[in-house]
Formats: structure tokens, sequence, C-alpha cells
């Protein structure tokens, strides 16, 4: 068996950390041929030290020079560039087979959807590219026959609980409903008041799942559950109307599929992503990914709540966007982006970003998102409408 040539963008972060995990378990399936990142040299020199890629891409230029400098004769036998340009370069290139897309936010478009066109296998973490272009990346993975497979663990549960033959249409396989499981975060319990003091070393605490800081703070405002609510639209064919947000805070079902005869069939696991990384590298083998067995004793139970709305307006937002279609999705995208960012840095209340997404979704005009260029003007748009919001809001 030949080993499966991999591209893993955004290396250097928390899928990227646990998809070389997963890939160092078997040398004898997979091999590094493209590693990147974006900021932290430091942990891409030690990448390349450790699984000799033949292609290193660096956020800058004067990263790239960085990373040379630190691989010293390592580096010989790699090829260092730089820029998104050189994403999309290393996405599509005949080097490789498959593409793990795990940069983080709209940064990771152009590159997930270079990989679509150049039909890959793609493992798909960046839920952001999906959101802000589904119609575009989906229309480009079946034109080019790539082979698209979910890396977020709800629809990694979700692929894995529907027909292995699932044509695209839910109600041929006797669907009736998606149930997409939410931790609820780590303020599933604050009041309104309390949610108004929140800072961001508190939004990053995630009670089950170690995550990258921006989707840690998605999770805290469920602005993720919305992201995956259109993900998986994107993804699984499905109605807003289809998919269900069920709270269940132990993170142990990832997801569930309900079918018109009354079967509920879903993935359990630890939360750890190894077990959706190392399910989507292997597919449809199956592979050993480090994750421990799960104790159901230990656990013990299982619990379901509905969402709230009112104190996760985010949630509500990102029905509004899918519900609205076209650029929507991408708008909503962009204005998150900026005032995560905002809260962050430390200058937005976190009860304040739902308002700059809302402002953005009224202010930025409603339109098609038939082409790279319009979902990207529709991204301009919204940031320049979301900052001017943060100012509006912290002045
Ligand atoms: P992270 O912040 O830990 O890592 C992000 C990676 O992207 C890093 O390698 C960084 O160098 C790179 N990057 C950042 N900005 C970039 C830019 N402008 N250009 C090029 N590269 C850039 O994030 P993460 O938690 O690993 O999440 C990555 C993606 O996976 C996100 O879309 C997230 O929603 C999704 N995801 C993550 C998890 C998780 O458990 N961490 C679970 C499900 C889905
Ligand atoms: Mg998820």
């Amino acid at each position: 068996m030949s080993r499966q040539r991999i591209a893993i963008l955004g290396a250097t972060g928390s899928i990227g950390v646990s998809t070389l995990d997963v890939v160092a378990r078997h040398p004898d399936r997979y091999e590094v041929v493209v590693l990147t990142g974006h900021r932290r040299m430091d942990v891409l020199a030690e990448q390349c030290r450790q699984h000799r890629p033949r292609f290193a891409v660096a956020g800058s230029a004067e990263a790239a020079q960085e990373l040379s400098q630190r691989l010293g004769e390592v580096g010989a036998g790699i090829t260092i560039l730089s820029g998104p340009d050189a994403l999309v370069q290393v996405a599509s290139m005949d080097e490789t087979d498959t593409v793990m897309a795990a940069i983080v936010g709209a940064a990771g478009l152009p590159s997930a959807l270079a990989a679509a066109t150049a039909g890959k296998r793609i493992l798909l973490a960046n839920k952001e590219a999906l959101v802000m272009a589904g119609a575009l990346f989906m229309a480009e993975v079946r034109r080019s026959g790539a082979t698209l497979l979910p890396i977020d663990s709800e629809h990694n549960a979700i692929f894995q609980s529907l027909p292995s033959d699932f044509s695209g249409d839910l109600a041929v396989s006797g669907v009736r409903k998606i149930l997409l499981t939410a931790s609820g975060g780590p303020f599933r319990k604050a009041t309104l008041a309390q949610l108004q003091q929140v800072t961001p070393e508190q939004a990053c605490a995630h009670p089950n799942w170690v995550m990258g800081r921006k989707i840690s703070v998605d999770s805290a405002t469920m602005m993720n559950k919305g992201l995956e609510v259109i993900e998986a639209h994107w993804l699984f064919n499905a109605a807003a109307d289809d998919i269900q947000v069920v709270v269940h805070p132990q993170s142990v079902i990832h997801s569930l599929v309900q079918y018109v005869d009354g079967s509920v069939l879903a993935q359990l696991g630890n939360p750890d992503m190894r077990t959706p990384i190392a399910h989507a590298l292997a597919y449809p083998d199956r592979i050993e990914s480090g994750v421990a067995s799960l104790d159901l004793f230990a656990i013990a139970q299982l619990n379901f709540e509905q969402p709230d709305f009112e104190r996760f307006p985010c949630l509500a937002l990102a029905y509004q966007a899918l519900r609205a279609g076209g650029n929507a999705p991408a708008v909503l995208n962009a204005a998150n982006e900026e005032a995560v960012a905002a809260f962050l840095d430390g200058h937005l209340p976190f009860m304040t970003i739902s308002c700059v997404i809302e402002t953005a979704l009224q202010e930025v005009p409603w339109a098609a998102a038939d082409s790279l260029a319009t979902v990207l003007a529709a991204d301009a748009a919204s940031r320049t409408a979301a900052r001017q919001a943060i100012e509006r809001l912290t002045s």
C-alpha cells in the first residue's frame, strides 16, 4: 500500500497538533508532505524537524526567514514558502493526496477551496470556509470529484450515523432530523448579569475541549454551534428546520441522526479531536488514535437541555443568516471574527459580540454568493461595518 501524502494547513494549531499526533502513530500509512503555520515559527520548526515535510509555508516573508534560520541544515531538504498564495499552491499541488484544512477563520477559505477544485481528499476542520462559501465549495467538490470528510466532531458523528451510501437526500435515506449536540460552553448556567462581566480568560476555559482561542470564544457565545448549523446544512443538504441543537453538557454524544422509523443513531466517544481526525484519515478503515476507550460507568449520566436563544443570541443570528442565504452567512462569519478579536483584545464586552454581528447583518446589503469574489466582498463589507459598530460600542 502506498502511503497517503498529506498537507496539513494550520499545523501549528490545536487541530494541526492533534493531526500530527495521529499521523506519527502510523508512519507506514502517512507521509507528511506539507506543514503550514502563520506566526509560531518555533513550533513549525520543531514540527519540520520531526516530520521532515517537503514544503513548509510561513505566514510572511519575515516568518519564512526566521523558519529557515531556526531549521539550519535540516532546512536543506525543505522548500520554504510564505503568504496566502503559497497556501493555495500547496493545497492543490500534485505532490499531495490529502489536505487537512485546519487554518482558523476566513483565512482558510482560499486554500480549502483550492483543495476542492484540485479534487483532493479534504479533511475539513475549517468550518468557516463552508459557512462563507458553502454553495461554491460543495459545487467544486462535486465537479472535481473530491472526497470531503468532516473533522468537526459533530459533523463527523453525523457522517458516521448516516448510511454509508448517503446520496445527499435526507428524505430518501429516511432521515427525519439531525440532532446537533452542543456542550453549552463555559457559561451554560450563567445569568445574563454574569454574562455581562465575562473576561477572555473565562471564555477560553472550555469545560470539555482544549481548542484555539477563536473557537473557544465561539463556543462560549454558542456562535460555534450556529456556524455548525450552517456547516451541517451544506455538508448534509439539510434545511434549517431539519437541524435541531441539543445541549448535552458531557460532550460524549457528538451528534445524532433521527430516522422516520423512530431509530436514532449516534456516535459517542471521549471529547478528543484525535477520534474524528483518525476516522477521516483512515476512512473507510479504522486506526488507533491514542484516545482512551469510553468508560460509560465513569460517565454514568448523559443529560440534555434546550438551547437558550436569549442568553445566546448568536445562535439565533446564525439560523437567521442561514435562512436569509446568499452572502448573509459570510457577513455573519466576518462580523463574528472582528467582534471576537475585539473581545479577546479586551475592549469589547462579551454580550455585545452579538450586537456587532446583528448590525453587520442589517447594514451589508444582501447579495448572491456565487463566486469567490462576491463572498470576499461580503467579508470585507462586513468587517468594515463590524469595526464601525465596535467603535460606536466602545467609545
Ligand atoms: P488554532 O488557533 O489553534 O490554530 C489555527 C491555525 O491556523 C494555526 O496553525 C495558525 O498558524 C493558522 N493561522 C491562523 N491565522 C492564519 C492566517 N491568517 N493565515 C494562515 N494560517 C493562519 O485553531 P484550531 O482550534 O486548531 O481551529 C482550526 C479550525 O478547526 C477552526 O476553523 C476551528 O473552527 C476548527 N475546529 C477546531 C476544533 C478544535 O477542537 N480545536 C474542533 C472543531 C473544529
Ligand atoms: Mg464542533
